[in-house]
């Protein structure tokens, strides 16, 4: 199976270093699938700057309504008419900041998949979780709550504390819980859950991608920090 080696720019990037970004990475690595989801004001932009390159670009989140009078919001299917083929949703920063609980992450999920793109649901526990043994519960209650029925997408496995921290799991603690989320997806979903890709998250660079790529069950990475340098991405892509 493929692994898929995604960038979430949260809200980072500029329009003038898009070409210099994208220069590095247009002949794509074998084997893999290249997503970047910047802000999105920059999704256009980074479509044509990566014209004809192997490289998909995605969002970082939409609205749940597909019009309407929802001032700031933005669509599934305008998203997926200027181009983006993915959409990232139910981040650990949208939860925190946003308040997204994760019937809301279900209904977005849903009205991406309508509109054509394939969403990305993040899950993951954070440090007291963690440490009070609740993880795995957490996350089986967070995919029970954000996978919608007939889900045809990725997972993406985020423990809070992991992101942007420098600090990332055992490689047992991955193991372990993307074979957790495995189980999970296979009783919520059939036969769908089976092949689904499940990626980490969570401080990600070239120096520990090939050790997490490698951990059974993890079909690739969501990558913050090290996805805003291309040489850093393409290295990451190049650890699969
Ligand atoms: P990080 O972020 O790689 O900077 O830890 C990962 C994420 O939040 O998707």
């Amino acid at each position: 199976m493929r692994q898929m080696i995604a960038g979430n720019w949260k809200m980072n990037g500029t329009l003038a270093g898009l070409a210099g970004f994208a220069a590095p990475l247009a002949a794509g690595v074998d084997g893999v699938d290249l997503l970047i989801c910047p802000p999105f004001p920059l999704i256009g932009p980074m479509i044509a700057a990566f014209a004809g390159a192997p490289v998909a670009v995605g969002a970082q989140d939409c609205a749940v309504e597909v019009a309407g009078a929802h001032t700031g919001d933005v669509s599934a299917p305008l998203l997926a008419e200027i181009g983006a083929s993915h959409v990232i949703l139910g981040h650990s920063e949208r939860r925190a900041d946003h308040g997204e609980r994760s019937a809301l992450v279900r209904d977005k999920a849903r009205t991406a998949t309508a509109a054509g793109l394939i969403p990305i649901i993040c899950v993951g526990e954070t440090l007291a979780e963690r440490e009070s043994g609740e993880a795995e519960t957490v996350v089986r209650a967070q995919l029970a709550g954000s996978v919608p029925d007939g889900f045809a997408g990725l997972i993406a496995y985020e423990p809070v504390w992991a992101i942007g921290t420098g600090k990332t799991p055992t490689v047992a603690d991955v193991a372990a819980m993307h074979a957790s989320i495995r189980a999970s997806l296979k009783k919520q979903l059939g036969d769908a859950g089976t092949a689904m890709l499940i990626l980490y998250g969570g401080s990600v660079k070239p120096a520990n991608a090939a050790e997490l790529l490698a951990i059974p069950e993890v079909g690739g990475a969501l990558i913050g920090g090290a996805s805003l340098e291309a040489d850093d991405f393409l290295a990451i892509a190049q650890a699969a």
